[in-house]
This record gives C-alpha cells, sequence and structure tokens, in this order.
C-alpha cells in the first residue's frame, strides 16, 4: 500500500528531503498494523547540522535577544496554530499511538496550553537585588542558557514533546528535538507548526530516528548545553551519564510504579472510578500510572468485586472510535513485554483476577485485555518493574503505616494516589510518601504551574513554573560599587 507520510528531519526551518539517502523506519498504526509512514533515519552528520543550526540561532540570532513580550506572540501563535489544527493533530497521534481518540483531544489541548503557559511564566519572570552591602548594588539576572537536545517518548508523544519545547524555548533557549521513532508523525505537524508562526529559523530543529543512533547523536554532541528528556529510567541513565561526561546538566523524567491506596475510609465508588482511570487510561501507558494499587483488608473483597467487574467491562476498539475507553498497546514487542508478565506474575505466585492474554476479536492490532493480579507481596517483579500497559497489580495491607511503607519500597517515586475521606489519615500519609506529586481522591491533574517530577529512579529535576525557569536558565549575579572602592593596592614595590 502507499504510505502516506514520509517524516524526516527539519533543520533550520527547512524539512530534508524525504529523497535523501538514509536508512528507513516503518511507522506502524498499532490498531491494524498497517504502515503508516517511513521514517527516514537522521544519522549523526545530520544531528550535526540540526545542532550548528541551534547554535547558530543561540548564539547570533534574534530569539535569545528579543523581548519576552516578543518572543511571547510567537508562541501565543502557535497555541493558537495548535488549536486551529487540533483535530488534524488528534488524527496523527490516534494514527500512531494507538490511543483512544476520548482521551488525545486534551493532550492536544495541553500541547497548546503548555506554549501559552511558558510564554507567560517567562514575561513574568523577574531577577534578585542585595542590598545588604551597602556599597554595592548586587541584582541577578537569568540568562538563557543555550541549545537543549530535547528526548520524548511515544506515550503521550505531543503532550510531552510540546512541554519540553515550550519550556526550554520560552526563556530564549534554542534546541534539537528528537521524538520516539515509534511515533514521529504528530511532533513533525508540531514543528512545521511552530515554523509557520513565524519562530526564527534554527530555534526547534527536529531529527527523526532510533535513540541508540539519532539520540546518542544528540546527547553527546559537544555543542549543545544541556539535555531534557522524558522516557524509561534505563535510557535515563545511559544519557544522564553520556552528558556527565561532557558536563551538561540533564532534567529526567523516568518510569513509575506508583502505589494508588484504597483505604476503609474512602468513598468506594470514587475510589474504583480513580483507580480503574489510573491504571487504565491512556492504554495503561502512563508514566503517572497507578499501577501498583493497595487496598485495605476490611474492604479488599468489596473493593475486587467492583474493581474487577468494571475492568472486564472496559470497552476495547479501535481508537478512532469515541465510545473506545482501551485501545491497543504502542508496537508489538511493547506488547510482547506487557503480556511477558502474566507468565512472570503466575510464576512468583500472583492471582490473575481478570484479563492476561490479547484482546478477543481483534485479528490485528496489539490489544490486550485490562489484566489484574493480586501479587503475593510487594517484593514481586510484577509490583517492582514498570510494566508500561493495561496491567493491575493488587496488593493487601492491614494498617496505613504498612501501605506507606510498601508505597515507598521501591526503586521509583513518581506519584501516589490516596483513597480516603479522613483528612488526618490523608495528611500524614502524604507527608510520609516519597513520591514527587500525591494525588488525594482524584486521578491524574496536572496543575502546569507546580513542580513535577520524580524522586528517586523516577527522575532528577522538576517541571513547572519556577523549577523549569531554573533549569533553562542561567543566574548571573553582577555587583557594582555606588563609588569607587578602596582597595587593597599591589604590586607597588
Ligand atoms: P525510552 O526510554 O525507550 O525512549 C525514550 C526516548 O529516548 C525515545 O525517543 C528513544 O528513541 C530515545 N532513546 C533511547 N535510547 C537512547 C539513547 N541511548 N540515547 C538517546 N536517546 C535514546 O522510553 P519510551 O519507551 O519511549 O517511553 C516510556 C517510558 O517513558 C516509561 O518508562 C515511562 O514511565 C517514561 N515516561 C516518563 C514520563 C515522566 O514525565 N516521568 C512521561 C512519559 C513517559
Amino acid at each position: 500500500m502507499a504510505v502516506r507520510f514520509r517524516p524526516t528531519s527539519f533543520i533550520d526551518g527547512t524539512p530534508v528531503s524525504p529523497d535523501a539517502a538514509g536508512h528507513d523506519i516503518a511507522v506502524v498504526d498499532p490498531a491494524d498494523e498497517r504502515i503508516v509512514g517511513q521514517l527516514r533515519e537522521a544519522d549523526a552528520g545530520e544531528v550535526a547540522a540540526a545542532v550548528e543550526a541551534a547554535r547558530r540561532a543561540f548564539d547570533s540570532g534574534p530569539w535569545p535577544r528579543m523581548s519576552a513580550d516578543q518572543r511571547k506572540a510567537i508562541l501565543y501563535r502557535v497555541r493558537d496554530l495548535i488549536l486551529a489544527h487540533a483535530e488534524e493533530l488528534t488524527a496523527l497521534e490516534v494514527m500512531n499511538t494507538g490511543l483512544p481518540i476520548a482521551s488525545v483531544g486534551w493532550q492536544v489541548s495541553r500541547a497548546a496550553a503548555n506554549f501559552e503557559m511558558f510564554a507567560d511564566v517567562a514575561s513574568l519572570l523577574s531577577g534578585q537585588t542585595y542590598t545588604q552591602d551597602p556599597r554595592y548594588l548586587t541584582y541577578v539576572t537569568r540568562e538563557p542558557k543555550g541549545v537543549a537536545a530535547l528526548i520524548a517518548p511515544w506515550n503521550a508523544p505531543l503532550a510531552l514533546a510540546s512541554m519540553r519545547v515550550a519550556t526550554c524555548i520560552a526563556f530564549g533557549n534554542t534546541c534539537v528535538l528528537k521524538p520516539s521513532e515509534y511515533t514521529p508523525h504528530s511532533i513533525l505537524r508540531m514543528v512545521e507548526l511552530i515554523a509557520e508562526a513565524g519562530m526564527p529559523k534554527g530555534v526547534v530543529n527536529l531529527v527523526n530516528g532510533r535513540g541508540e543512533v539519532t539520540g546518542a547523536a544528540l546527547v553527546s554532541h559537544p555543542c549543545i548545553d544541556m539535555v531534557g528528556f522524558t522516557g524509561g529510567s534505563e535510557t535515563g541513565r545511559s544519557i544522564m551519564a553520556t552528558a556527565g561526561r561532557n558536563l551538561k546538566p540533564c532534567i529526567l523524567e523516568l518510569g513509575g510504579k506508583s502505589a494508588s491506596i484504597v483505604l476503609e475510609s474512602a468513598d468506594l465508588e470514587t475510589a474504583i472510578d480513580g483507580t480503574l482511570l489510573g491504571i487504565f487510561s491512556n492504554n495503561g501507558q502512563q508514566c503517572l500510572a497507578g499501577s501498583r494499587i493497595l487496598v485495605q483488608r476490611s474492604i479488599a473483597d468489596r473493593y475486587l468485586d467492583a474493581f474487577t467487574k468494571r475492568a472486564k467491562a472496559i470497552r476495547i476498539g479501535a481508537p478512532l472510535d469515541r465510545a473506545t475507553e482501551l485501545g491497543p498497546l504502542a508496537f508489538r514487542r511493547h506488547m510482547e513485554r506487557v503480556l511477558s508478565y502474566v507468565d512472570t506474575a503466575r510464576a512468583e505466585g500472583g492471582e490473575l483476577l481478570a484479563g492476561g492474554k490479547r484482546a478477543d476479536g481483534f485479528e490485528t492490532g496489539f490489544y490486550v485485555e485490562p489484566t489484574i493480579v493480586l501479587a503475593r507481596g510487594n517484593d514481586a517483579r510484577i509490583c517492582q518493574e514498570e510494566i508500561f500497559g493495561p496491567f493491575a497489580s493488587v496488593l493487601i495491607f492491614d494498617e496505613p503505616e504498612e501501605a506507606v511503607a510498601i508505597a515507598n519500597d521501591s526503586a521509583f517515586g513518581l506519584v501516589s494516589y490516596l483513597w480516603s475521606q479522613d483528612l488526618s489519615e490523608t495528611m500524614r500519609m502524604s507527608r510520609d510518601i516519597r513520591a514527587g506529586t500525591i494525588w488525594v481522591n482524584t486521578p491524574m491533574m496536572r496543575e502546569l504551574r507546580a513542580p513535577f517530577g520524580g524522586y528517586k529512579e523516577s527522575g532528577i529535576g522538576r517541571d513547572g513554573m519556577t523549577s523549569s525557569a531554573d533549569f533553562f536558565t542561567e543566574f548571573k549575579t553582577t555587583s557594582i560599587p555606588y563609588e569607587p572602592i578602596a582597595m587593597n593596592r599591589i604590586g607597588l614595590g
């Protein structure tokens, strides 16, 4: 069949010709396994051209030298263009990721909101002054840091890549973005829209390709000043090691195995609704999934009966169908990996309460049933490793303190969910759980102004209003005396 898309790099305001020689990677629609794109991989030479374009744009281009309001006007146009092309971007995202269309809509709005929010943040940023020493005025200004290598994952490509790009360029930096090789389509379109909004050439460059080829060339390039990475913890480890060799700072948003804790004081209906969304929305492919469900023994039977019944009733279907609640996983190897954890669970003595196999009724596509396993203990691999699919690992606890201990007994610490109507219980537990974000009686909500990021192996650094500004700007301290300063005079013989 004819391939409709041939994503290439986008360097210095111009797409690289799709006819140029290079390694091709098939891009597959996970819903029906059709090839929907042939991605032309950028090699090290092409990555270097993209970094050089970003370098020129930073060192001598207009973007870092504009007023914040001028930059804001362009970033607002990016927001408007994303909203004006929401339908097209949604269609590309659905075709590429298999995410249900009903859940992709908000991700496109999020992408637009990211540009608006960080344009506003940058335009309101202020410095500091120190006058404690009356002889001097010491003031602190922020300056853009330089050229960023930005690397995005496949699970929510547009929402996550737009976050990285917006936080980076709003403060006057330039970048080279590398999406996941599995999901290049919507991001290429976003980069075209950024150019259409009047962004100066070279501010946002795009390279496509595999992590070990294109991504590795980008992160190790000596002319980048910082790395922003969203993806798995193992990849994060290797990226940070590479960046460390060049002494480049990193912001890393990594994996999770977050506890969603259902206490006997919970409103059970709310907890069931929330825990279902926590693990099965976005096809279970979310860093912030509540993938370890901890339920208090006194309500465990009631909770598990209802939770399992509802999970089995989740509508699995084509991502373009608005009624679909669970679509296919993003690619075959990922589906096989998720399913391999069913065998792991059995071998570890886990009890399969629902799912555990490819969904019936689909001849093609990477559909997996909502899967629930009652685990033998928190040391089970299904409780310690990120599965990143519609796979809930359930544990039963007796006392809230035990739930906190289980939540904390993890290499990760991204988020935690608490379901309880007891105020002091939730306050105590929120204080004691070691995770970057705690959501009480609510499914995931992102307050873009607040810091977001992980403890432990879930990440380094935070996105958010002041935290992104801190990462993407350099502080400069200038001290000037009010009057000529009496100095010790040396070298007078
Ligand atoms: P991944 O780590 O496999 O890949 C992420 C990106 O890194 C891709 O673009 C990939 O091509 C690139 N990459 C791989 N190896 C590289 C290398 N050696 N050098 C440079 N780049 C390289 O992750 P994924 O499978 O795409 O995404 C899923 C993971 O991302 C999950 O672990 C999930 O929890 C995590 N994630 C975290 C957040 C967060 O905000 N904390 C958000 C979304 C996803």
